[in-house]
C-alpha cells in the first residue's frame, strides 16, 4: 500500500491492525463488498487450536455469517449446547433449554476460537486476501485522524510507513492503535483471578450442556470445547480437585489463570480510526459474548464503510457494548458474590424468576446475542 492513495469508494485504501477473529470478519465483510483491505498481525498465524479462548459462538453471529458462507462451516464443525444449568448446594437455580428458541439457528454452539479462525482465513483467501503475519504496528500517537500514519514493522528488521484512509484497530485487549488514538480504557477488574483448565477425555462424554456449580464462595463451570475435550473455568485456585470427571482423563490439554476486566472505550473512532473487538471493549466470559459482540462490530463496521456511512460507527455500536458489558456484569456477580444473604436470596429467587416464560426468553435470546439491533443489511428473519 504505501502511501494511501486516497480516494473514494472500493478504491480506498484500508488497513487492519489483528487478524483475530474481529480483525478476521472485517477484512472477509470488506472483501465480499468489493473492498481490498490489507491485513496485519504481529502473530505468527492464528491461535493455536488447544488454546482456545473464545468457544461459545451464538445464533447471531451465524446471522451475520452467513452472507459469506463462513456460517453453514462453522455449524458443520462446533458441538450444539442444548441446555445451561446452574447449581448450587446440588439444588438447581437455572435450567435453560436452548433449544426452546425460535428461528434459523440453535442459540449457541461450541467451537474452539482457533478453528472458527481458520474458517474465516479460508473464506477470506478466496478473495485472495491473507493476513501480514509477523508484522507489527509500532504504538505512535496519531496526529491526524482523517489520514492516520502508522508504521509497521516486520520480523525480518524491515519497516513502512503507511497512511490509509481508513484504519481499523482490532488488535485486542491491549490495542496499540487505541493508545495512539490518546482514548482511554475507563472500567475496573474483579480481584479474583479465574482458572481454566481443559480436560480430553478417552472414553464418550456428554458435551451437549454448559453447567455452573456454585460452592459458595467460588464456582466451577463446566463447558463443552469439542467432542471430547471439556473445559473448566472457576474462581477456586483448587478447582481441579472439585471436578467429577465424566469419563478417564487422556491428557490436559490446556490450562491458564486470567483476571476479569470490564471496560470499553468510548468513542469507538476518531475520524477514519475505527477500534472494533477486544481493543474497544473487554469483559468477563460469562455468557460468552467476547466475541461475537466483536464481530458483530465488524460486521457493522464493514456495511457502514460501503454504505459510506462508517461516521455512524461509533453512536450505533456504544448501546449494544454498554448493554453487554452490563449483563456480563451481573450474570458474573451472580455466580461469584459472598455476602451470605445475597446468596440466600439467589438462591430463592432465581428459580422462581425463570419460572416465567418472558424471563426465559429474554435470558434465552440474550445467549443467542438477539438482544443487539439486528443486522439491517440482513433481510431474512433469524
Ligand atoms: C478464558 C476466556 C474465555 C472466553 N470465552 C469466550 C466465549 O466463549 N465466547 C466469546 O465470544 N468470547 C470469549 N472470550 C473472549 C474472546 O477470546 C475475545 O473477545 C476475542 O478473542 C477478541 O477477538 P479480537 O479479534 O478482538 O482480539 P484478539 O483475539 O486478541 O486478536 C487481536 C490480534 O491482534 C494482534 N495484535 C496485537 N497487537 C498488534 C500490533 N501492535 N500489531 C499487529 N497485530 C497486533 C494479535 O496478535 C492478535 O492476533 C473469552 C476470553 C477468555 C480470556
Amino acid at each position: 500500500m504505501g502511501e494511501g492513495i486516497g480516494g473514494e469508494g472500493k478504491s480506498r485504501s484500508i488497513l487492519i491492525v489483528g487478524a483475530g477473529p474481529v480483525g478476521l470478519t472485517a477484512a472477509l465483510e470488506l472483501a465480499r463488498r468489493g473492498f481490498s483491505p490489507r491485513i496485519v498481525d504481529d502473530g505468527t498465524g492464528p491461535t493455536p487450536l488447544e488454546e482456545s479462548r473464545a468457544l461459545g459462538v451464538n445464533a447471531r453471529t451465524l446471522t451475520l455469517l452467513s452472507p459469506s458462507g463462513v456460517a453453514e462451516r462453522i455449524i458443520v464443525a462446533a458441538q450444539p449446547i442444548e441446555q445451561f444449568r446452574v447449581r448450587s448446594a446440588e439444588k438447581v437455580l437455572i435450567q435453560l433449554d436452548t433449544r426452546q428458541l425460535q428461528g434459523r439457528f440453535s442459540a449457541i454452539r461450541a467451537l474452539s476460537q482457533g478453528q472458527t479462525e481458520r474458517l474465516l482465513l479460508e473464506a477470506l483467501s478466496s478473495y485472495g486476501i491473507e493476513p501480514e503475519w509477523r508484522t507489527a504496528v509500532m504504538a505512535e500517537a496519531i496526529s491526524d485522524f482523517q489520514r492516520p500514519e502508522v508504521t509497521l514493522r516486520r520480523a525480518d528488521g524491515t519497516s513502512e510507513t503507511v497512511r490509509p484512509d481508513i484504519l481499523i484497530g482490532a488488535d485486542g485487549a491491549h490495542s496499540v492503535v487505541r493508545k495512539a488514538l490518546g482514548a482511554g480504557f475507563p472500567g475496573e477488574a474483579l480481584e479474583a483471578s479465574f482458572y481454566l483448565a481443559d480436560f480430553r477425555y478417552a472414553g464418550p462424554v456428554d458435551t451437549r450442556f454448559g453447567e455452573v456449580s456454585i460452592f459458595d464462595p467460588g464456582m466451577v463451570a463446566r463447558l463443552p470445547v469439542s467432542a471430547d475435550i471439556i473445559r473448566y473455568i472457576s474462581t477456586l485456585e483448587d478447582f481441579e480437585r472439585r471436578i467429577a470427571h465424566p469419563s478417564a482423563v487422556a491428557e490436559r490439554t490446556w490450562a491458564s489463570q486470567f483476571r476479569i476486566h470490564f471496560r470499553h472505550v468510548e468513542p469507538m473512532a476518531k475520524g477514519n480510526v475505527f477500534l472494533a473487538g477486544d481493543a474497544a471493549h473487554i469483559h468477563s466470559p460469562a455468557g460468552a459474548r467476547g466475541m461475537n459482540l466483536g464481530i458483530e462490530d465488524a460486521c457493522w463496521l464493514a456495511w457502514l464503510i460501503a454504505e459510506g456511512r462508517e461516521q455512524e460507527y461509533s453512536a450505533l455500536r456504544i448501546p449494544a457494548v454498554k448493554q453487554v458489558l452490563k449483563q456480563t456484569y451481573s450474570l458474573t456477580r451472580l455466580v461469584t458474590m459472598e455476602n451470605p444473604l445475597a446468596i440466600a436470596a439467589r438462591n430463592l429467587f432465581a428459580p422462581l424468576f425463570l419460572r416465567f416464560g418472558p424471563a426465559r426468553r429474554t435470558l434465552l435470546r440474550s445467549v443467542a446475542g438477539y438482544d443487539t439491533p439486528r443486522p439491517p443489511w440482513i433481510d431474512w428473519a433469524e
